[in-house]
């Protein structure tokens, strides 16, 4: 079933960038395993996937010493707390929910003692949603001045969660703003910036129309996530 499934949302985001006039080579997929466990992570691996998307720093760490005889990169989606960031310097390849300074500070300290470095992407907020965290797209500018002194931290891009609505022109925007920004501040800093992280199980074909280089999908390759036991 999750090899159908991943054959499946392959095929859609393929047609997705046919749609948008784009090289299906052109977007990458991002699995979501938040809240599926080690054993279903292994069913993937077999499929030859290797990168993980997770929103936990606890359950990163424990999935990366479960399944540590694999060759696997996680990435951490959601948001963060400065005192988590020990986990994710020890486990994690790549952060794409960076969106404060004090967060690089505790990040850039931990990956200094651990010898390591991490991708990152700067989320921005575009959505209005309270809930939703990120950056405010104002702030970018000078938070991009401020992350060129830490030499841990390798900005690749951006990474946004879209307004939560059924009205795909405000989704769209969302996207939109992100990558007009991506622009800007390529122009702005001579960064090649080349990530957009953009797009769920829900509104990836919005993304990809709006330039998204990545998509990140649960529930379209894992199924329906159960809270009620967490
Ligand atoms: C859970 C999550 C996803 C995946 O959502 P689905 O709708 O299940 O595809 C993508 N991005 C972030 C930041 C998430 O937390």
């Amino acid at each position: 079933m999750l090899a159908e499934n991943f054959n499946c949302i392959t095929q859609q985001l393929a047609k997705a960038c046919i749609n948008a006039g784009r090289d299906p080579q052109s977007v990458s997929l991002l699995p979501v395993s938040k809240t599926f466990p080690s054993s279903i992570i292994e069913q993937a691996i077999a499929l030859g996937y290797q990168r993980f998307g997770e929103n936990k720093a606890q359950e990163l760490k424990q999935k990366a010493i479960e399944l540590q005889q694999y060759p696997l990169s996680w990435v951490i989606i959601g948001h963060l707390q400065t005192n988590k960031a020990k986990e994710v310097a020890r486990y994690a390849s790549e952060i794409q929910s960076l969106d404060r300074l004090d967060l690089a500070i505790a990040l850039d300290k931990r990956l200094q003692q651990e010898g390591r470095v991490l991708d990152a992407l700067i989320q921005v907020k575009t959505s209005t949603e309270e809930s939703k965290s990120g950056m405010n797209p104002e702030e970018v500018p000078i938070f991009l001045e401020q992350l060129k002194s830490f030499d841990t931290l390798h900005i690749k891009g951006f990474m946004t969660i879209a307004e939560n609505s059924n009205n795909p022109d405000i989704v769209r925007a969302c996207f939109r703003q992100t990558s007009e920004l991506a622009e800007k501040m390529r122009q702005k800093t001579g960064l090649p910036l080349p990530v957009l992280s953009m797009g769920m199980s829900g509104d990836y074909a919005l993304a990809i129309k709006e330039g998204a280089t990545e998509v990140r999908i649960g529930s379209a390759i894992f199924g329906a996530r159960d809270y009620t036991t967490k």
